[in-house]
């Protein structure tokens, strides 16, 4: 069998898929904001699955950030209390085994293209637009880490102009300013529409006023698109995949799927832009399945 762990930056949750992939059970605890705190829960759920159904499992964990190549410490996650950590050696010592590591947006990707939103396509970009902005590529259900270990990461690339720049550009948590993150972000839309309207509203309520025909939230909502739009350009003129598998809170804004290849074709290098931008399938359990998915064969 095989236990999958989404390590995010507010919930750790845990799942147990039997041989063929079918979800046994999922259990899910608050990530202590602290290094051990957080080493203490992943074993913990991962010792309490084994010892209910007496058997060792494949183990995979789907963290933010990814594992340096030169100190196999993490980098660049947004759970910055576990960044230049030696997390995946620290877990495989407190399991005596190896395990399975990967970014969550990749675990995210690879459960998409396996039997998600993506099956149907050979090259799948997924995309998670959350408290933070990742991505991961998956191509022929493998996913593709890339030498510096920072495929997909066009979250932090820099927002380019476009026909409508109103919107500031702050500084991000990477030290530089302006990245794609500071602007598509949950807390980036929130910000930004402070910024605009001196008003503090986050996310989710900013969609629920828009759904209801607020004039303001629905036309912020058009300008956000666009943004959007100009950071999948920047994904789909280098990668062009089938489909990008949009997953985190952002996701659920309903007025992105009708409206945003309108919008794409401004900003792609093409007389055509047909790229499926698919909402996820499986939702908030895409992370910890492909977690699980890693130890799959
Ligand atoms: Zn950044």
């Amino acid at each position: 069998m095989h236990i999958g762990v989404d390590l995010g930056g507010t919930k750790t949750e845990c799942i147990i898929l039997d041989q063929k992939g079918k979800e046994i059970e999922r259990l899910r605890k608050e990530t202590p904001k602290n290094y051990y705190g957080t080493l203490e829960t992943v074993c913990e759920l991962v010792n309490f699955f084994e010892k209910k159904y007496k058997v060792e499992c494949s183990v995979g964990i789907g963290t933010p950030g990814a594992l340096s190549k030169e100190t196999n410490c993490i980098k660049g996650g947004n759970s910055t209390w576990i960044n230049d950590r030696p997390l995946k050696k620290d877990i495989e010592l407190r399991l005596n085994r190896s395990i399975f590591f990967e970014n969550d947006a990749n675990c995210f990707a690879l459960s998409e293209s396996y039997d998600g939103a993506g099956i149907e396509h050979e090259i799948v970009f997924g995309v998670i637009i959350g408290t933070g902005v990742g991505g991961g590529l998956v191509i022929n259900n493998k996913i593709i880490n890339g030498f510096n270990n920072i495929t997909g990461e066009w979250g932090h690339n820099q927002m380019t102009y476009g026909t409508n720049d109103k919107w500031n550009r702050h500084d991000c948590y990477c030290g530089k300013k302006g990245c794609i993150e500071t602007y598509l972000s949950g807390p980036g839309l929130s910000k930004h529409y402070y910024d605009l309207h001196k008003k503090s509203l986050d996310a989710k309520t900013i969609q629920e006023n828009a759904n209801n025909g607020d004039d303001q939230a629905l036309e912020f909502i058009n300008e956000y698109l666009d943004y959007l739009a100009r950071g999948l350009a920047q994904v789909i003129n280098i990668i062009d995949p089938g489909a990008i598998i949009l997953g985190g809170g952002v996701s659920n804004m309903k007025q992105i799927y009708g409206n945003i290849n309108s919008k794409l074709k401004k900003y792609v290098f093409s007389d055509t832009v047909n790229t499926q931008i698919l909402k996820n399938r499986f939702g908030d359990s895409s992370g910890v399945r492909g977690a699980a998915s890693l130890g799959r064969k």
